[in-house]
């Protein structure tokens, strides 16, 4: 299980740039978050400094109600995923998926069936055998989802996951990331610009401006519509 409490979160770069400001949100065990905003508004920000690859200037990240500001990425049981994949394109997509198993030393039995688990949930059963060159987009952020979850994360965090994905493929992912979130009960925070996507996958939204936290609630609290 994984909660997040940012408090008065403020994240000033060296150039003076202010991405982050005194931001406090509550992520409950098992919720789906999505932080919406226009570009620039401070979003990726936010998720860099939960994830522990930007330090926050002022103000304090707890995990699990634990002060975490000095904890190393590694050991904040997160998974990430970004709208580049990121996969290895010298690798199967098998190996892509086993990839965090066996950096964690697990061994090569139970890699195989975390791999066949994970591929099966996510539709991607039939193509461990190829690189991701040979697959389409939709399968390529399927396999980069596998390989975030398989070693079953407290916390999802995704940055605008969907965004090079054409309008049709991005509607049947969001019902799909959605519906595997919710299996997992993995605590989630989604980062988008679009608020069609906030409203059908989020549990609440936060909707962040100019590094400020402007409104968060339930897509009916927010919206006024489900
Ligand atoms: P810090 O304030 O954390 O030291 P830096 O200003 O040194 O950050 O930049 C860190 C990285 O962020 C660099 O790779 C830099 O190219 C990149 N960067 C700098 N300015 C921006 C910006 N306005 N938007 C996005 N990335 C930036
Ligand atoms: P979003 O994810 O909402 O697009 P970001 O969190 O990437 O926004 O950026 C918020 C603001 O901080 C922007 O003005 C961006 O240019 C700036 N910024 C991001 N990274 C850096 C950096 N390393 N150095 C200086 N400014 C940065």
């Amino acid at each position: 299980m994984t909660t997040v409490a940012l408090r008065d979160v403020t994240k000033i770069f060296s150039d003076g740039t202010v991405a982050v400001d005194a931001l406090s949100l509550d992520v409950a065990d098992g919720e789906f978050m999505v932080l919406l905003g226009p570009s620039g508004c401070g979003k990726s920000t936010v998720l860099r400094i939960v994830a522990g690859l930007e330090d926050p200037s002022v103000g304090a990240v707890l995990l699990d109600g634990e002060l975490a500001n000095d904890m190393p990425p590694r050991d904040r049981g997160i998974a990430m995923v970004f709208q580049d994949f990121a996969l290895y394109p010298h690798m199967t997509v098998g190996d892509n998926i086993a990839f965090p198993l066996r950096l964690a030393g697990v061994e090569q039995d139970r890699r195989g069936e975390r791999v066949s688990d994970v591929a099966g949930a996510l539709g991607i059963g039939e193509v461990l055998a190829r690189r991701p060159g040979q697959l389409s987009g939709g399968q390529r952020q399927r396999v980069a989802m596998g390989r975030a979850i398989v070693r079953r994360p407290g916390l999802f965090l995704m940055d605008e996951p969907l965004s090079n994905l054409d309008s049709g493929l991005r509607a049947e992912l969001r019902a799909e990331i959605s519906g595997l979130v919710r299996e997992l009960g993995v605590s989630t925070i989604y980062v988008t610009h679009d608020q069609a996507e906030a409203l059908t996958m989020a549990d609440r939204v936060a909707i962040m401006r100019k590094g400020v936290l402007q409104d968060v609630g339930t897509p009916t609290q927010v919206y006024g519509r489900p």
